[in-house]
């Protein structure tokens, strides 16, 4: 039997329609968010002891309290018939049969006609980082040689936790509609019968995390440089795209090859003026929602702050040995700047770390008056920085890669990782589990089933709608 499962979105979501039967609607359970993030803490703390002098990860994520819009219709089919039908298509004939779709429906002008892309047109070559979500692996295109980051999650962890179909869904709609140098950019997503791929830009500087252990402390000429990057990323993804990225901290904050900062994991963010779910990194996350309040994008602005602080101290402003601690401290404590900050730092740091979202200080509306000309960014031409002139200035870590298959610049932890994971099969009983999120998207889930090498018949479940290519790869 042919390995390569290719869905044929188009046709399966039409034949779908007409066999759409169960509804299931199920709501998310709401925890007091305290007694949660108790249960993290302690989960964290067994997890992670205390490195004194090592920094260590803040791979906390914190996820509780209402997933918003969670009311949609979950939809259960049969789809044997459909999906036999499929399975004896070979990968060649599925491309042609595609290629004379495709080219029937579209027109790309001075293009080459193409073909569906497949996950297995992408040969896996190291692991690059593990998220508290699944793996993220360096592959390599067949077709081309080209270079990407792909991160997958298996489907049984999304049918057992509906949060993480969530989060994948999330970062594929914010990203698809997201262009801009500093945040990543997603070139495909696709499925299969096991997992879902995001096939991401191949950030090859690594993370900023990984480059921050080793210098410890950060001078502020240099500090001043990435944190002038991400407040044009998180300007962007404000005013442009309407997104709170709501999870800033240094891991989720990459080096391309040139040594710029870009922005990755969306898993977490929101398209929305105003949020009330408890969403973040203890460490990093503003003191409005830790206590419940309504918030909005000035919750970005603080975990910039907190980033701030790390990146010149080598810690973030408030730790403690669970996430309660460091939740209360957030919320009651005052920030104890260390002697040897400069005054210009303290000035921005306290403007950032204002626990009133209100009197915070607004890199959006305020760049101009407030911003672009505070003396901690005495080193930063901005011009020169939003043009991204190199010469003039120059990007303060120029990453080594003397071949970019080797990923220098990530950690053997995960480099010396095995790449594939055992398969999960879904049990039927998952099924009953999963919530279907309809936050921003029309897509709905359906159930499949395929007979393994032992004519064993496994369930999965099939996202109508997820597929993605971004327009860019057919350009070059
Ligand atoms: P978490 O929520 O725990 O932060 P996650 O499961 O959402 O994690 P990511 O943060 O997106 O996953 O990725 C995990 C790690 O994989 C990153 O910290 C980074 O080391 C690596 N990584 C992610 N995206 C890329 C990329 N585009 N290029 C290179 N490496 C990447
Ligand atoms: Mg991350």
């Amino acid at each position: 039997m042919a390995d390569i499962f290719d869905f044929d979105e188009d046709e399966l979501s039409s034949k779908v329609k007409s066999q759409l039967s169960v509804g299931i609607a199920r709501s998310a359970t709401t925890d007091s968010f305290l007694e949660m993030a108790d249960k993290l803490g302690d989960l964290n703390d067994q997890q992670q002891p205390v490195q004194t002098f090592q920094k260590h990860r803040s791979n906390s994520v914190i996820s509780v309290g209402t997933i918003d819009n969670r009311l949609g219709t979950s939809y259960k089919v049969d789809l044997d018939e459909i999906y036999d039908a499929d399975l004896t298509e070979s990968h060649e004939n599925s491309s042609v049969n595609l290629l004379s779709q495709e080219a029937s429906s579209k027109t790309y002008t001075g293009r080459k006609p193409f073909r569906k892309v497949v996950i297995q047109d992408f040969e896996p070559i190291t692991v690059l980082g593990k998220g508290s979500y699944g793996k993220v692996i360096l592959v390599k295109d067949k077709r081309n040689g080209k270079l990407y980051a792909q991160k997958q999650l298996k489907k049984a962890a999304m049918v057992v936790n509906a949060s993480n179909y969530e989060r994948t869904l999330t970062e594929r709609t914010i990203l698809k509609k997201v262009n801009n140098s500093h945040i990543v950019k997603l070139y495909y997503a696709l499925q299969d019968f096991d997992k879902v791929y995001l096939l991401l830009e191949y950030l090859q500087g690594g993370e900023l995390f990984h480059h921050l252990s080793q210098e410890r402390i950060l001078s502020e000429k240099v500090a001043c440089f990435y944190i002038a990057e991400m407040i044009l990323a998180l300007r962007h993804l404000h005013i442009n795209a309407g997104v709170i990225y709501r999870d800033l901290k240094p891991e989720n904050c990459m080096l391309n090859g040139k040594g710029h900062l870009v922005l990755t994991d969306f898993g977490l963010s929101k398209v929305s003026e105003e949020c009330t779910s408890m969403f973040g990194t203890a460490q990093y996350m503003a003191p409005e929602i830790i206590k419940g309040e309504k918030y909005d994008s000035q919750c970005d602005w603080w975990s910039l702050g907190a980033v701030m602080f790390d990146m010149l101290t080598g810690s973030p402003p408030f730790t403690g040995n669970n996430n309660k601690k460091i939740m209360d401290k957030i919320v009651s404590q005052k920030v104890k700047y260390p002697f040897y900050l400069s005054q210009d730092a303290r000035d921005l740091l306290g403007k950032f770390l204002n626990k009133n979202p209100n009197k915070r200080l607004n890199c959006d509306t305020d760049f101009d008056k407030k911003v672009r000309n505070h003396r901690f960014f005495r080193f930063i031409n901005w011009d020169h920085l939003i043009n991204q002139d190199d010469i003039k200035q120059p990007p303060p870590i120029i990453p080594i890669i003397t071949n970019p298959e080797l990923a220098e610049n990530f950690d053997d932890e995960f480099t010396c990782m095995r790449i594939t994971p055992p398969s999960s099969p879904i049990k039927d009983n998952m099924f009953e589990n999963f919530a279907e999120s309809r936050t921003n998207s029309t897509s709905s889930f359906i159930a499949i089933k395929r007979p393994d090498q032992n004519g064993d018949v496994k369930e999965s479940v099939y996202f109508s709608n997820f597929s993605y290519t971004n327009e860019s790869v057919y350009l070059n």
